[in-house]
């Protein structure tokens, strides 16, 4: 076991410093490491060991993006928390935390197992995906998550224990699966707030089998196998799934999801005044955000800007130049293309 000291006296080893150390070590066959971090990012992800030999790390204090990226055939340990980014992209590694983790955690996963003994932040398990060659994707939470969970989840499995959560209004936080398509969502405790595109439904012979399962190595995992009985009592446990596509809502105009979801409780409601006009992605006259202002001293007349406007809004009146504010939309394409600068582009 090598083990590694990041901090001596009041000189910090960096990132680069530290991963490069790891790296000369797995070069060496070393496949054992003990790492006492102050905040070093990625430490754990993206290597293998020498001669396939599987790896462990004992981390303690890491930075974000423990097991970023990480193989099949690494274990990483984190006694107590660790920052965002945990399992991003993980590939097969198993990693456990064993307390909290940041936003983001298990953010991409498509392989191996993240156990976390805490509670997760925001937008954890999004993007999470399953390739059908490799098993899919596990992430187990002894408690909640952060709100934007799983959006885009594409496949694999999540279960989020709401341990010590029953007063919480929701153990997703709000907006969970946002846009999910694939993978399961096992849950325990009340959930609110959920995307239109997703179901909650009671879980079967099937989901039960699994929870049972897998369970046991998670909580040892996480040091917590006294909770087995008290987790699998199924009388609190669902789980969602996305609906499937025939009974996916109907896509709304753009102007009814301004009305009903940007504003009025729904994305920046209580960020932002906005009087709801919908605008065309182009904007002509006074919406335009910038205006071509042409310089008579610079033009020499070559016809450039004219035939290249998109809008036909210049026009050529005795050698003058004019943008017609009607139909000009500040593209900027008059300035890219003269030869000599006479067109600028000034703020409307
Ligand atoms: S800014 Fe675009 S639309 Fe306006 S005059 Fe120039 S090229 Fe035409
Ligand atoms: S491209 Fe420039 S130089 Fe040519 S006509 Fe237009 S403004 Fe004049």
């Amino acid at each position: 076991m090598i083990k590694i000291q990041t901090l001596k006296k009041n000189n910090r080893m960096s990132t680069q410093e530290l991963l490069q150390t790891i790296y000369q070590k797995i070069r060496e066959g070393e496949c054992e490491f003990e790492i006492e971090a102050c905040g070093q990012h990625d430490i754990g992800g993206a290597v293998r060991g020498k001669d396939g030999k599987d790896l462990e790390f004992y981390i303690t204090n890491p930075g974000q993006r423990v097991g970023a990226m990480a193989m099949d055939g690494t274990r990483i340990v984190v006694e107590g928390s660790a920052p965002a980014d945990v399992g991003w992209l993980n590939s097969g590694a198993e990693i456990i935390v064993k307390g909290d983790a940041g936003d983001t955690t298990a953010h991409c996963a498509a392989g191996g197992k993240i156990y976390i003994g805490g509670r997760v932040g925001t937008r954890s398990g999004a993007l999470m995906k399953h390739d059908p060659r490799f098993e899919p994707p596990q992430f187990w939470v002894l408690k909640n998550t952060g709100s934007f969970g799983f959006e885009f989840m594409g496949g694999g499995i999540a279960v989020i224990c709401g341990y010590g959560c029953d007063d919480m209004p929701s153990v997703l936080g709000n907006r969970a699966c946002v846009g999910m398509v694939g993978g399961t969502v096992y849950v325990r405790g009340n959930v609110e707030g959920l995307a239109a595109c997703v179901q909650q439904v009671k879980l079967d012979k099937l989901d039960k089998d699994f929870l049972k399962s897998g369970m046991p190595e998670f909580l040892s995992a996480i040091e917590k196998s006294e909770l087995l009985d008290e987790l699998l009592d199924f009388s609190k446990w669902s789980k969602i799934i996305p609906l499937p596509k025939e009974q996916k809502v109907q896509r709304i105009p753009v102007s009814e999801f301004r009305k009903t979801e940007w504003f009025e409780d729904g994305l920046f409601g209580d960020l932002v005044e906005d009087d709801g006009k919908v605008y065309t992605l182009a904007q002509e006259g006074e919406a335009r955000i910038k205006k071509p202002v042409w310089d008579s001293k610079l033009c020499i007349g070559c016809d450039l800007c004219l035939n290249n406007c998109p809008q036909k809004a210049i026009i050529k009146d005795d050698k003058v130049y004019i943008s017609k504010d009607e139909k000009c939309i500040g593209c900027g394409i008059c300035a890219a293309v003269c030869p000599r600068q006479a067109w600028s582009l000034v703020k409307n």
